[in-house]
């Protein structure tokens, strides 16, 4: 499993009805070549999913999270359950910004992906030093700690490295540090589960990234917000598989 195909766009809690409106009209407007090439997903926010699943049905929708409980009286949250039936497919589980601003652990993390192999949503697990961690030499063992929730899950999954010194920062991991990190993780989880980068991942550092051989696709946050950049990043991708594969 080689092809570096696969894009997720993560929103965060970014635009309204009106701007994500707009971006959905540009993405839209895709051409089939590049569509068919990548495996592209979309991160919406909760209440966007209907939005993205009407204006663009060909893409694959990705929560940001999902409930660490099944259902009930746990106000503000919504389960893998009412996700799947929105036609949500994947979801990021454990991004830095639910570890660290939201103190989220590996025991929540643990109940999320319980629930997300019960209904059938591939989770996209986020692991990723921080700043003081990588300098301290620690970034093994961070991530070790990270993916030890995986350990015994057996339904399929993915693994996004974002080092959270690279999140929103403009800062990108050089490609010798993102290789030593995917090949570790790649050890450690097997040889079939995708690992994708992510950290301030823009349309003119795809094609570096895509280089990488042990990355086979992107986690892109701010990028993904601006049409231009996106359609320009995914295109890039389009591209670049073509040239290589
Ligand atoms: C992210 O939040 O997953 C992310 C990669 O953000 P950004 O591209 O903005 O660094």
């Amino acid at each position: 499993m080689t092809t570096p195909n696969i894009i997720i766009a993560n929103w965060k809690m970014n635009l309204t009805e009106r701007t994500a409106t707009e971006l959905l009209t540009s993405i839209a407007g895709i051409p089939q070549h590049v569509r068919d090439s990548l495996r592209m997903s979309i991160a919406p926010s909760a209440c966007f999913v209907p939005l993205v699943r009407q204006m663009v049905p060909w893409i694959t929708i990705c929560a940001q999270d999902v409930s660490a409980f099944d259902y009930g009286a746990y106000t503000g949250d919504i389960s893998a359950q009412m996700m799947a039936s929105m036609g949500v497919t994947m979801s990021l589980i454990g991004h830095s910004e639910r570890r660290y601003i939201y103190h989220e652990n590996n025991a929540a993390i643990h109940d999320k992906l319980r629930h997300c192999a019960r209904h059938n949503i591939t989770p996209i697990v986020c692991v990723g030093e921080t700043l003081e961690e990588r300098q301290a030499g620690d970034v093994k063992s961070v991530i070790l700690r990270q993916i030890d929730v995986l350990e015994k899950y057996s339904n399929p999954f993915m693994i996004a490295y974002e080092p959270v010194w690279a999140i929103g920062t403009g800062e990108t991991a050089t490609p010798d540090m993102v290789d030593r990190v995917h090949t570790f993780i790649q050890k450690s989880v097997g040889p079939d589960v995708p690992i994708l980068y992510g950290g301030s991942v823009k349309a003119d550092t795809i094609d570096s990234i895509l280089r990488i051989p042990t990355v086979h696709g992107a986690l892109v946050g701010g990028a993904s917000l601006k049409s231009d950049e996106f359609i320009e990043l995914v295109s890039k991708v389009a591209g670049y598989l073509d040239k290589t594969t």
